[in-house]
């Protein structure tokens, strides 16, 4: 038996939820009335707490700010049709939430604790939680450091918290995507399996320079020779080529999603083959040319399942099928939903029940 986690619990008393606008939720924009906070100190996790969401006072010296000292995960909470909530596979970011920690020399945060905070936090929320189609609780779990020294070192002391907040699609229309040739994200030995929050600060400006030149989005490609495929903005690059699903495999460069986990036993359900290996610019290209490449969507929490419109690959752009006449990801995506929503039987017992 799992001990339940010990939280002190204060409510707001004054929700914000008759004040909040559910037909128009941004991404990342509107948090519910509480967040959950916790102090590592002394070897341990304690001083669980879920209190009304707002700032906190910090130390400026706090070393997650000087040297990124920093990871987050990203998880969603769906409301089905009877009223029951489930979080989709917690339990895959709660791995992930502890790879992240061990790449940045932070402390692990035990699974159950990580599980337990979460739906406890969720629990108290439910009410956020948006019924409509397409429409979930985004929940952001999160550690930084908090010593309050310049050395460079690990802190001593860290804190994890947790916000929630109702949200809708992410995009709204197949991608113009360009696949980046000079700028990189992650290298082989570096960090990018991890949700380190660096990994996305060094992305904003080639990303700007992207939305710039008019793309919703870029592929990143290997540091070495930008010569191979590795991910899509902040989710995994999938393609279906020739009738088999094929994805980067999961390397120190690339960051491990639990959508494109989740793509791939789906495929394989339904006897599609895949394959996990290095992608090529050159496949897809020539792909996109001989009407071989008949899907490419980005697979994320955030962002689901968003489909590529239009590929650019050194000035020259590549038009993709029409998105709503690919069978593979409209078919993954209305599964997946169903499944999320509640409307499917969840076979592979992915809907944690809160
Ligand atoms: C979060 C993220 C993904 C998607 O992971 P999911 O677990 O499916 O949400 C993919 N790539 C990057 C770089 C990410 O940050």
């Amino acid at each position: 038996m799992t001990e339940t986690l010990d939280i002190k619990i204060t409510k707001t008393n004054h929700s914000r939820l008759n004040e909040t606008d559910f037909n128009n939720l941004p991404f990342g924009k509107t948090f519910s009335d509480h967040m959950l906070m916790a102090d590592y100190a002394d070897g341990e996790w304690k001083n669980f707490e879920i209190l009304p969401y707002g700032p906190i006072e910090l130390s400026p010296a706090i070393s997650s700010l000087h040297y990124g000292q920093a990871f987050f995960e990203g998880i969603k909470a769906y409301k089905h049709a009877d009223g029951k909530v489930t979080i989709f596979r917690p339990d895959k970011n709660a791995v992930r939430f502890n790879k992240s920690a061990e790449r940045l020399c932070m402390p692990e945060l035990p699974e159950e604790m990580f599980i337990q905070s979460i739906a406890a936090l969720v629990d108290i929320d439910r009410d956020w939680i948006p019924g409509k189609a397409n429409h979930a609780l985004y929940i952001r779990p999160f550690m930084f450091a908090t010593d309050p020294y310049l050395g460079v070192a690990p802190s001593s002391t860290y804190k994890y918290m947790v916000l929630i907040g109702p949200t809708g699609p992410y995009f709204s229309k197949a991608l113009r995507v360009k696949i980046e040739t000079h700028y990189t994200r992650a290298a082989e030995g570096g960090m990018g399996y991890a949700k380190a929050a660096g990994n996305y600060g060094s992305s904003m400006l080639p990303a700007r320079k992207a939305t710039e030149e008019g793309f919703d989005q870029l592929i990143w490609t290997d540091a070495k020779e930008h010569a191979f495929i590795e991910e899509m903005g902040a989710a995994n690059a999938m393609f279906l080529l020739d009738g088999t699903l094929i994805t980067a495999e999961a390397k120190d460069t690339i960051l491990d999603g639990v959508t494109r986990d989740t793509v791939i036993a789906l495929a394989k359900d339904w006897g599609i083959p895949v394959e996990e290996r290095m992608v090529s610019v050159a496949e897809i290209i020539e792909g996109a040319k001989n009407g071989k490449l008949t899907d490419a969507f980005g697979a994320g929490t955030a962002a689901t399942i968003a489909p590529v419109g239009s590929i650019s690959y050194k000035g020259e752009e590549y038009f993709l099928n029409d998105p709503e006449k690919r069978e593979f990801s409209n078919l993954v995506f209305k599964t997946l939903n169903a499944i999320k929503y509640g409307t499917e039987e969840d076979t592979h017992g992915w809907n944690y029940i809160v």
